[in-house]
């Protein structure tokens, strides 16, 4: 863990954050779940992988990191499940608004929300809610800057499966009991052939896999709690999917910075004379 080089909004006083938003004024909100994760992976696992992601993102990019609300929003059929304790749609979007708008009084003004939970019925409402009052916000789940997993990971990108287990092998192995590991996963309620499975690229007459209710409640699909196949985690794809998933956030990172001096709101910059997306 690269925990002494991170840096934590709440570590800081008022007037530390004030002057690093005059040097800096980008913060990343890393967000998950309490969700379980099978008999093998802690039910915090979604923050741990959030937390574990952004404080390797802001040891290599000097990036603030803002504190990490344990709960999150959940789809319809996570709810129920034991273990699970979702926040309702509404109170996460006001959650995060929140948030964003206290830490905007500091001076920052971009932010990047990590998620590593899917709750993107409540982040991209979030993103547009903020839009409105004039704040720039990106939202992305780690899954997304996965699209090359095929070169990692042996399966796909579920819950508590392979790719959740490497990362938790990497980040926070003393919560993690492999001889507990195991299979599992329903079945969708469309052939899987429309469905763009979390981290997959994308193809011709697919749909994303949060666009409809696509799935049984869990509590009465899933036998062990697990989608996919954790006996398959490594401590080495964990540590390629957190250097993957870091480097193109880095990459993002210095994209914002090169485009927007400190004290800059991009929604507030005029547009260019030519357009990037006619070339
Ligand atoms: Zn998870």
């Amino acid at each position: 863990m690269t925990t002494a080089k991170a840096i934590w909004w709440q570590n800081l006083t008022a007037p530390d954050l004030l002057a690093h938003a005059r040097k800096d004024d980008i913060a990343v909100l890393p967000i998950g779940a309490i969700e379980q994760h099978g008999p093998h992976c802690p039910c915090g696992s979604d923050d741990f992988n959030a937390i574990g992601l952004a404080e390797h993102l802001s040891a290599r990019t000097g990036v603030m990191l803002l504190p990490c609300p344990m709960y999150g929003s959940h789809p319809f059929h996570h709810w129920g499940m034991p273990g699970n304790i979702p926040l309702r749609f509404e109170t996460h979007i006001a959650l995060i608004e929140d948030i964003i708008k206290g830490a905007k009084v500091a001076g920052f003004n971009k932010f990047i929300i990590l998620s590593a939970h899917g709750q993107v019925s409540s982040t991209i409402v979030a993103v547009h809610k903020l839009g409105l009052a004039n704040i720039f916000t990106l939202s992305l789940h780690w899954y997304d800057f996965l699209r090359d997993q095929k070169t990692i990971l042996e399966t796909g990108m579920w819950h508590a499966d392979e790719a959740e287990t490497s990362m938790a092998l990497y980040l926070y192995p003393q919560f993690v009991d492999m001889s507990k590991a195991d299979k599992g996963g329903g079945a969708p309620l469309v052939d899987k052939r429309f469905i763009v499975g979390p981290g997959m690229p994308a193809g011709p007459g697919m749909m994303y896999h949060f666009e409809g209710t696509f799935a049984r409640p869990e509590v009465r699909e899933l036998k062990n709690g697990i989608i996919g196949d954790a006996t398959r985690a490594t401590v080495a794809k964990g540590e390629a999917m957190v250097t993957t998933v870091v480097g193109y956030m880095a990459d993002l990172i210095e994209d914002i910075r090169s485009r927007y001096a400190p004290g800059v709101n991009p929604l507030e910059t005029e547009p260019p004379a030519d357009s990037p997306w006619t070339k």
